[in-house]
Parts: C-alpha cells; structure tokens; sequence
C-alpha cells in the first residue's frame, strides 16, 4: 500500500511512523511538504529559545530514516493559483490513501478598527521572521523592530508569551539560539523598552503555562509589573483556582508579580488582565492601542466596562490564534477552520470520502502539545489500515507514480537526502559564530544546500 501524507509537521511524522510500524499491511510512505525542510512548527513556531522542545526534531528525524518512510519537499499540494504543483486529484492517483496534516497556521483576526495600520501584525508573521520561515516578510521586521519603543502583544497563551520574551530579552540571552543573523542583527538594534501583554479576561482564564508564564519574570533585562487590582479573583476565578491546579499556580505567579517592588530595570514587561484592545489609532503607523477596562460575567466571559485608556504602541502582535484553511478539493468546516471526519476518516456531508483522512491541528483545531499529535496520529492511521483490511481503499492508477508526476512537472523535490545536507549546511554555518546551528531562511538558498 502507498500512502501520502500531506505536511511533515509533528503530526505527519507522526502518522508515518504509526505506518510503517505495524505489521499488518505492508506500506511504504512519502511525507509532502510544500517547504524544502521537514517538522512544521517545530521548526517555524516552537520559540528558538526552547532548545529542549525545539529538539523533539530529532525524534521526528529518525523516522525519515525508517524503511518506507520517504521525505518529498518543496512540493505544495492545491491549485497552480495557490502555489500548488500536485492536486488532490494526482495524490489519489498516486496513492492507496492520503493523510491530510497540513496544520493551521493562519492567524485570526481581532475584527478592530486599525488592525490593518502599519506596525500591527499577526503573532504568526512574526514568529515566522524570528524562526527564519522562507515565506517571511524580513523587510517590515527589520524596519518595524528598530524603530518601535513600545509594543503591545494582545493574547494570553503561550504564543504570546514566546512573543513577549523575544522582544524583552538581550540579544545575548538569544545568543544560543538557531535564529538566523539578521534576526540577531534587528533584535539588537530593538528600542523597546515597554512591552504590554493584553488579557481580556483575567488571570484564572489565561491559557500559557506556568513553567512558559515564570519565564517571564527571569529575564536580564526586564522586570513584570502586574496592577494589584487586576489579580483580584473574582468568586467563579477562585474556584476555578482552587479546584484546578494548573490554574492555581499560574494565577500564584501573577499574584506574586504584583508584590514585587519595581526594579529599575531598563525593560518593563506590563501583563495587564480585564483589557481589551478596541482600536488602534495612527497616522502612517500604529501609535496607540485604545483599551477597554472589562468585568467577567457569572459564565466567565469579558464584558465591557466603557472605561478606556489608550496606551503607546508603535508595534503590536496579535496573537489571538490559530485557524486552519481550506485545500482545494477537500471537505471543510468553514465554521470550526477543520476539516470534518469521523475518527480521523475525512467526510463530506456527513459521507466518508474514500482514501482521505486527517490529522493533526487541521482535524482537531490548534491546541494541545506537540505530543498530542501522536495520538490524534494514531486514531487516524488506525482508521486508515481498518479500511485497507476491509478492501475500502482504491489501487493507484497513475503510470509511474508521483516520481514520474513530478519529474513531468519540473519540480524540484527535496528527498531525504537533499534534507541531511541542508542540515548539516546549518550545523556548518552555526559553528562559524560558535552556535550549534543557524537557521537558512532563504528558500532559495534551502535549495542550494539540499543539492550538497
Ligand atoms: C508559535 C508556536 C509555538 C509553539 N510552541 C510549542 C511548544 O513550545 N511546545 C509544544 O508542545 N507545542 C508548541 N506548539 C504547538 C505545535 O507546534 C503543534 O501542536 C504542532 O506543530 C501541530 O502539528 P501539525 O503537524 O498538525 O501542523 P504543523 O506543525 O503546522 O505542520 C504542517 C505542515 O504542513 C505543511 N503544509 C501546509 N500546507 C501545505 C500544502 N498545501 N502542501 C504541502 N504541505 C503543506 C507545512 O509546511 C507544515 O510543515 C507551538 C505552536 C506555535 C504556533
């Protein structure tokens, strides 16, 4: 049996190694990815500074070299309009199945006035710059960052936090890092003094994570300042923290902060809970962000108060999340941005789609840890070799295969091969400035080095 699987992010490795793990069918699998380089966001989200978690690469790189297992990058799935080189339509001629686990990685919007100024952008745009993604905009970062002073990041999960960290650390405490040099460069040349993290809610129903939330009160160079007033739980909060643990100690955490005396530090990280940005206000840039003051609900969600105060910006990151999108051919849930199945078997209208199943953030929605993917992965490979034993799956038809499709097309396809020498050009480059590795952003430079 052949099998696509269509992105190489956690939870496409992760299906492929659930199978080419088993027994009971013989199967042989190509990981497509529309980069020249494997893992998703473990590469392009997972925060440069987590070089533990950043590492669980290694783990996902051991499975391309497992008998059966191919890698195919550079290679985009959809319509020529869309980039794409190989339809829906080529896969299911190529294949027995495909799995559909090419994430959601667009950002969502906050629906406010000003949102679209200068210098109010999406937290996805610039994680992908300081992770060094090929598609990035390095031009408005490197003249974004080096003119701001203040920023606003709006968002309490842990995205935000990541945000908020790289834009309050030295560039020494990133030193260690795999960002690209010209990320190292901007960051250095960063003005910003004030940093403001925006909640809507308050401190019991943010979504980060103690260990990632603590973080932020370690930095060389700047100190957290937390209003008393805005960690004031109300009854249905201290509940909540009493009864959930995780949730306790996070809300410890800020309670703590707003206890700490100032420490004259020359950056200030403000978290700010119960505001809500209403507009943002400029001329030929953002300049303020107007903030409501908002009150929780007896069910917990923020309500207005029509108190406001407008606070300086000149760079603002959303980060309010995550959505997937649709591919062309494919059923989608334009109400839940996934794509809707049963047990990781993908349906239109209620009816299973033959040969097409999911995983991963494009089937279940952004959340989780990256381990969660394993086992959203095994759902659906499981699903998958139940319908190959029950004959449910159509043969391949087309002559040649995809390597025949592809070489027809021109493309350019990264193997597994062209990816190790990628890597270790990395490696080569990181150790010219003493790093372990440095990050290539450039997709035609990607190319160059997957070709030795
Ligand atoms: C900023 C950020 C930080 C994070 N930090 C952490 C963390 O510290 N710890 C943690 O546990 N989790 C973290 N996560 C979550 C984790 O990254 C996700 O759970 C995981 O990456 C989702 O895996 P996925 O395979 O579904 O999608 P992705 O990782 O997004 O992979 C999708 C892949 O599909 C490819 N693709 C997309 N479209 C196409 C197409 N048309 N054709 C071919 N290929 C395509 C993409 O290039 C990509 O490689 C973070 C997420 C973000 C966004």
């Amino acid at each position: 049996m052949r099998v696509a699987v269509v992105g190489s992010g956690p939870s496409g490795v992760y299906a492929a190694d659930a199978l080419v793990s088993q027994d009971a069918v013989p199967v042989e699998v190509d990981i497509i990815d529309r980069l020249p380089v494997p893992f998703g966001l473990v590469r392009y989200g997972v925060a440069p500074d987590h070089v533990s978690i950043r590492s669980v690469r290694d783990t996902l790189d051991k499975v391309l070299d497992k008998p059966g297992v191919r890698f195919l990058g550079n290679v985009t799935v959809g319509q020529p309009e869309d980039g794409g080189v190989v339809s829906m339509a080529d896969l299911h001629a190529c294949y027995d199945a495909v799995v559909l686990t090419y994430g959601a990685s667009r950002d969502r919007r906050l629906g406010i006035p000003g949102e679209d100024l200068d210098g109010s952008v999406a937290a996805t745009d610039f994680v992908a710059w300081y992770c060094g993604h090929p598609d990035a905009d390095r031009e408005l970062f490197e003249r974004l960052v080096p003119t701001a002073t203040s920023a606003v990041v709006v968002g309490v999960g842990n995205v935000a936090v990541d945000v908020t960290r790289v834009l309050a650390k030295t560039v020494g405490e990133l030193d260690h890092t795999d960002m690209p040099q010209h990320v190292f460069d901007t960051l250095a040349q960063s003005h910003i003094t004030d940093v403001y993290l925006l909640g809507r809610r308050g401190p019991a129903q943010a979504a980060w994570t103690t260990k990632e939330l603590k973080e932020l009160g370690e930095l060389l160079d700047a100190e957290v300042i937390v209003r008393p007033e805005d960690v004031v739980l109300d009854e249905g909060s201290a509940e909540v923290a009493a009864s959930d643990r995780a949730v306790g100690r996070n809300v410890a955490v800020v309670q703590e902060w707003a206890e700490r005396e100032p420490q004259g530090k020359p950056r200030r990280i403000h978290v700010r809970f119960l505001s809500r940005p209403i507009e943002m206000r400029g001329d030929d840039r953002v300049r303020t962000v107007v903030v409501e003051r908002t009150r929780l609900t007896s069910d917990g969600k923020a309500e207005g108060t029509g108190e406001t105060e407008e606070i300086a910006a000149d760079l603002v990151v959303r980060s309010v999340g995550y959505r997937g999108t649709a591919l062309d051919g494919v059923p989608f849930d334009s109400g839940r941005n996934v794509i809707p199945h049963t047990d990781g078997r993908v349906e239109r209208d209620g009816v299973q789609v033959p040969g097409e199943y999911v995983a991963g953030w494009i089937k279940r929605g952004p959340t989780g840890i990256i381990g969660t993917n394993k086992k959203d992965a095994v759902q659906t490979v499981t699903s998958l070799l139940a319908d190959a034993e029950a004959g449910l799956l159509r043969a391949p038809t087309q002559p040649g295969g995809i390597d025949a499709l592809l070489a027809e097309r021109g493309v350019a396809v990264v193997s597994t091969a062209g990816w190790r020498s990628i890597n270790a050009a990395e490696q080569a480059l990181g150790a010219t400035r003493g790093r372990d590795r440095t990050t290539i952003h450039d997709r035609v430079a990607l190319l160059d080095a997957a070709n030795g």
